[in-house]
């Protein structure tokens, strides 16, 4: 392409227009023309042409740079609702968890308090029911007293009686001074009994530990109870195998406890056996040893196996008017177990028969090693 004055457009300075931003303007519009021809022939019209392209392009820009920013306030839009919902959740999930957090912490307070509220209480109910126990058995343990003195001279005048009416040929009325005397030492063996619950309970019984032959006690028993077991129409048998017979306790309190079911075994069997055993037991590397007392008698049923541990219990009443006795013996030999760091267990079954198992330490309670 030739210009008409033989010099190529643009490039000969000689023709560029004087105006520098005319002649920039028309290099642009020169390269923005899509036919340099036509520029050539007529620049006016394709710079015009060039500037409607330009425009055009312009606008088309401009429109798209509208739908742009439009589409991304848009966006934007979107984004920051999102966000404020996501943040308006969050704050309702922290608001919720900060009035639950509150709710949790009023209640705990409040939880708190009537636990302290409570435990003052129970404190107070503790030490008020200590301190009427512990009246309680000083009272029962005085009046106890207070009450065998009285009864031991009723007993011992019964005595003095019956002897000056045998003496005078008056025997017919022995028989009432026998039965006074047997409902006093029944009444006797009950305050003797309440006596000892009383003492254990107010933590008036010490246990006095000595080296015993559990072979020696055990003979004894028999012999002591021989005749009321014979009068049961009962036999007792006797089987002791331990490798350590002599042991460290209160020989009294164990004879206590052993008459006491040895005597129950004879009072509800009539006419069976009643066999007392005693062998070793070792738990946790210490050595026992198992006192047992089996009987054929009329059994306890299995609700009651443990109740009648619990003082004043029988199993009927009656048994009781049948049988007799206080319903304190089981309570104070267990309680007597205890303090001789043993226990006391029973098996049964009805109108088959009842086993009581004593188990004591060999070498005394554990506190006194
Ligand atoms: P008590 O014999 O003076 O009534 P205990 O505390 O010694 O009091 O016994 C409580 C109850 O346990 C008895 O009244 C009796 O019902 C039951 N019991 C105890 N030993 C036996 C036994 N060997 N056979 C059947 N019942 C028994």
């Amino acid at each position: 392409m030739n210009d008409p004055s033989g010099h190529r457009p643009g490039r000969d300075p000689a023709a560029e227009p004087p105006d520098a931003r005319i002649a920039a303007l028309l290099r642009a519009a020169a390269a923005l023309a899509p036919d340099a021809a036509a520029f050539a022939s007529d620049p006016r019209a394709a710079a015009e042409t060039a500037l409607a392209v330009a425009a055009a392009e312009l606008a088309a820009l401009r429109a798209y740079r509208e739908r742009t920013e439009r589409q991304m306030e848009e966006l934007f839009n979107t984004i920051t609702a999102y966000a404020a919902l996501e943040y308006d959740r969050r704050a309702v999930v922290l608001d919720d968890n900060d009035e639950l957090i509150n709710a949790m912490a009023i209640g705990l307070n409040m939880m708190g308090e009537e636990l302290s509220h409570t435990m003052k209480a129970l404190v107070r109910a503790r030490d008020e029911a200590l301190a009427a126990s512990r009246a309680k058995s000083a009272f029962l343990a005085n009046i106890s007293h207070e009450l065998r003195t009285p009864l031991n001279a009723i007993i011992g005048y019964a005595e003095i009686i019956r002897e000056d009416l045998v003496e005078t040929g008056q025997d017919a009325l022995t028989l009432d001074v026998d039965r006074l005397q047997v409902a006093s030492r029944h009444l006797l063996n009950l305050i003797q009994d309440v006596l000892d619950l009383a003492r254990i309970e107010a933590g008036r019984v010490d246990v006095r530990l000595e080296t015993t032959d559990l072979r020696t006690l055990l003979q004894e028993l028999q012999t002591t109870l021989a005749p009321s077991v014979k009068d049961a129409g009962n036999v007792l048998h006797a089987r002791v195998q331990v490798s350590r017979p002599q042991i460290l306790t209160d020989p009294l309190r164990l004879q206590q406890i052993l008459l006491n079911i040895l005597g129950n075994a004879n009072k509800f069997t009539v006419g069976g056996d009643i066999t007392l055993s005693a062998g070793d037991h070792v738990e946790h590397g210490r050595d026992f040893v198992d006192i047992t007392v089996a009987d054929t008698g009329i059994g306890i049923p299995a609700d009651k196996l443990e109740t009648i541990f619990d003082a004043f219990t029988q199993v009927d009443e009656t048994s009781t008017r049948r049988f007799g006795g206080t319903g304190l013996g089981l309570a104070i030999s267990r309680r007597l177990c205890d303090l001789l760091g043993g226990s006391i267990v029973v098996t049964s079954e009805l109108r088959r028969g009842s086993t009581f198992r004593v188990r004591l330490p060999v070498d005394g309670p554990e506190r006194h090693r």
